[in-house]
C-alpha cells in the first residue's frame, strides 16, 4: 500500500480540523484534512461562539470567513428569570474582550471553512472516513477514500473528530466523563418574533430549565431547552417538537415569539456530561476541539474552547522545529484553561439547574452576594479563562465567604 506524507493531517473537517488546516496551511504546512461526510447536514450543534471565542476568531483570521457564510453578530446578551428581564447587556463593551456572541449555521460554517483551508492550500479529502490510527515518530492513518483503504503519513496527526468519536481512544489517550447532570435538545426554527441582535437566556430553576435562543437573521433561531435528567423525558424527533415549544414557554420564553413558529431542522437531546482527555498530546498525536474537551453544550463552551485549542497550538507548533516539544506545551496549557472552564461550568451547573430546597436556599445566599459585589458572579462563560479558579473562587460564587 502506497502511503503519502503530509506535515499535519486532521482526522475530522469540522470547525476544529477545518480552521487548524486553514491557519497552519496559511503558514506553508502541508495539510490533509479527512472529513466523513460528503455532505455537512443540521447534526445540532453549537451555532453560538460565546464573546471570548469571538476573539479567539478574530486572531485566528477566521471571523470573516463565519461572517461569509451568514453568520452574525449579537451584541446583546438579554437574561430573565421566568418571564422578567433580569439583564440588558451590551457584551461589546461589558465582557473582558468587548466581544459579541457570533451566531452561524454549522453546516455552511465548516464548508465555509473547508473552503478556505483549500483556498489556504490545503488537501480537503471529503467522504473519507478514517479507521485507526498508528501513534509513534512516524504516525499513520488509515483510511477508507473512495471505496479503497489508503494509509497516510505526517509529522503530526490531530484527532478532530469531535465528542464521541473513537480517534482518541485508538490512539491511547484516557477519556474521562463527568457523572450525568443535565440533557440538551437543540431546534433550529423559523418564524420566530423575537429581538434579532440579541442572545436570549431564560432561567427557570424552579423547574431546572435553562432555555437559550440565538437568532441568526429573517425571523430563524437555534433554540435549547436544557434540564434535568431526572426530568426522565428526551426531546427527539419530529414527535417532541410541540412539548420543546411547551417546556420553552415553561422556561419563560412568551407565547407570542412562537406563534407562527414552524421547525427548520432536526431536534436532538444529547446528554450534558462532559468528557474529555488529560495532556491531549503524545508520540505525534494531538485532539483538538470536542476530540480533546467535549464541555457540557448547557454553557455553549465548545466552540470557543475549540478556536482556543487551534489557536495554542498553532503558536506552538510554529514557535518550535520539534513538534514533540510543541505537542506537550499544547497540552499542558490546554488543560490549564479546560480545567477553569470545567470547573465553573459544574459549579454553574449546581446553582442553577438543581431543583429543590436546598438548592433554592443556595440560590438565595449567592445572589445576594453576586447583588454586593458583581465580581463573585465570574463572567468565565463570557469572557474566557482570564484567571485561574480554586475554592475560594467557589466559595465566593456560592455566597459562602
Ligand atoms: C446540542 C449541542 C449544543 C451546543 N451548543 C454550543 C454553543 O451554543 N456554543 C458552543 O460554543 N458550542 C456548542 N456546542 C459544542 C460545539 O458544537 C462543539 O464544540 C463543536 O462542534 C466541536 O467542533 P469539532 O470540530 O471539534 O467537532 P465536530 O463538530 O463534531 O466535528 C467533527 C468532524 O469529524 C468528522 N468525523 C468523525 N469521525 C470521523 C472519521 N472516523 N473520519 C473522518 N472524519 C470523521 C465528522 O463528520 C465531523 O465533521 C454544542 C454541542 C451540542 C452537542
Amino acid at each position: 500500500m502506497a502511503t503519502t506524507s503530509y506535515d499535519i493531517i486532521t482526522v475530522g473537517g469540522g470547525i476544529a480540523g477545518a480552521s487548524l488546516a486553514k491557519v497552519m496551511a496559511e503558514k506553508g504546512a502541508s495539510v490533509l484534512v479527512l472529513e466523513r461526510d460528503a455532505v455537512f447536514r443540521d447534526r445540532v450543534r453549537g451555532e453560538a461562539i460565546m464573546p471570548w471565542g469571538t476573539a479567539e476568531a478574530k486572531e485566528l483570521g477566521i471571523y470573516d470567513t463565519i461572517l461569509a457564510s451568514g453568520g452574525r453578530d449579537l451584541p446583546w446578551w438579554d437574561g430573565y428569570v421566568g418571564a422578567h428581564r433580569t439583564s440588558h447587556r451590551d457584551l461589546t463593551s461589558t465582557s473582558y474582550p468587548k466581544e459579541a456572541v457570533t451566531a452561524f449555521y454549522h453546516p455552511t460554517g465548516q464548508d465555509w471553512l473547508l473552503r478556505a483551508a483549500a483556498e489556504a492550500g490545503a488537501d480537503i479529502r471529503k467522504g473519507a472516513r478514517v479507521l485507526g490510527v498508528k501513534t509513534g515518530k512516524e504516525p499513520t492513518v488509515l483510511a477508507q477514500v473512495d471505496g479503497a483503504e489508503v494509509e497516510f503519513r505526517a509529522r503530526l496527526i490531530i484527532g478532530a473528530d469531535g465528542r464521541d468519536a473513537p480517534f482518541r481512544s485508538w490512539a491511547g489517550f484516557l477519556v474521562q466523563h463527568d457523572p450525568g447532570h443535565t440533557l440538551v435538545a437543540g431546534l433550529l426554527l423559523d418564524n420566530v418574533h423575537v429581538v434579532d441582535d440579541t442572545s436570549h437566556a431564560w432561567l427557570n430553576p424552579e423547574l431546572g430549565l435553562w432555555i437559550l435562543m440565538f437568532p441568526q437573521g429573517d425571523g430563524r433561531i437555534r433554540g435549547y431547552v436544557c434540564y434535568g435528567e431526572a426530568a426522565g423525558f428526551r426531546l427527539t424527533g419530529e414527535g417532541s417538537i410541540p412539548r420543546f415549544l411547551e417546556e420553552s414557554i415553561k422556561g419563560g420564553v412568551p407565547e407570542s415569539h412562537y406563534a407562527k413558529a414552524e421547525p427548520a431542522g432536526p431536534l436532538a437531546t444529547f446528554d450534558g456530561a462532559a468528557s474529555w482527555v488529560d495532556h491531549p498530546y503524545h508520540d505525534g498525536v494531538a485532539l483538538i476541539g470536542a476530540a480533546g474537551g467535549a464541555p457540557d453544550p448547557t454553557w455553549g463552551q465548545g466552540l470557543s474552547l475549540t478556536l482556543r485549542d487551534v489557536r495554542v497550538l498553532r503558536d506552538a507548533l510554529l514557535g518550535d522545529d520539534n513538534w514533540d516539544v510543541a505537542g506537550h506545551s499544547y497540552a499542558e496549557e490546554h488543560d490549564r484553561y479546560y480545567k477553569i472552564i470545567h470547573d465553573v461550568e459544574l459549579w454553574e451547573t449546581q446553582l442553577l439547574m438543581e431543583t429543590g430546597e436546598e438548592a433554592d436556599a443556595r440560590r438565595t445566599r449567592a445572589f445576594a452576594a453576586w447583588k454586593e459585589d458583581r465580581t463573585k458572579q465570574l463572567d468565565v462563560l463570557l469572557s474566557g479563562p482570564v484567571s485561574d479558579v480554586d475554592e475560594r473562587t467557589k466559595m465566593r460564587f456560592f455566597g459562602d465567604e
